[in-house]
């Protein structure tokens, strides 16, 4: 994370900001099997920010749970061959109109999804095999002038502000 992102991200905590946050890293259950991914220090971040969840996918018109999908291309393909490029899409507008409504322009994204992933997405072969890339929403936030940092580099931020507050 470059030191520029950190202090933006910083700012707005000394002074209870707006961040947009992937859904299933605060606990929903929304992910394609139907599990989340809770992050105990993402709940810590409640002391210094409004988190506004959004999930793209459930967003976008897709059911829990669902067919894992990969990014093939230039678009996105359930691993039984399904196009769901257009729900992937209509996803990231939601979520950015969401951003826009409350008028953010920072997100803490959940790595390696290929709606969310902020520096790394799977490679499309359905193997596993991670490569640097971005998710859709991602992609589209970050066009839209959104600040991105994944949920590892949450924990330095909220090392930072607790640091900060003598915690
Ligand atoms: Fe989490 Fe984003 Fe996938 Fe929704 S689309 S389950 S928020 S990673």
């Amino acid at each position: 994370m470059e030191n520029e992102t950190l202090d933006l991200f910083v700012q707005a905590g000394r002074k209870r900001g707006k961040i947009l946050i992937s859904a299933c890293l605060l606990g929903t259950p929304c992910r394609y099997d139907g599990k989340s991914k809770a992050c105990p220090w993402i709940a810590k971040l409640t002391k210094y920010y409004d988190l506004i969840p959004v999930c793209p996918e459930t967003m976008g018109g897709l059911k829990t749970p669902r067919d894992p999908a990969e990014i093939q291309e230039g678009r996105i393909r359930t691993q039984k061959g399904r196009d769901v490029t257009d729900n992937y899409q209509d996803g990231a507008y939601w979520a950015l109109a969401a951003g826009k409504f409350k008028n953010v322009s920072l997100a803490i994204l959940k790595e390696n999804s290929p709606s969310c992933g902020v520096h790394f997405i799977h490679d499309g072969s359905f193997s596993g095999k991670l490569i640097p890339g971005e998710g859709v929403t991602a992609a589209k936030l970050r066009k839209n002038g959104f600040h991105l940092i994944d949920e590892e580099e949450s924990k330095t931020l909220l090392e930072v502000l607790e640091k900060e507050n003598g915690k």
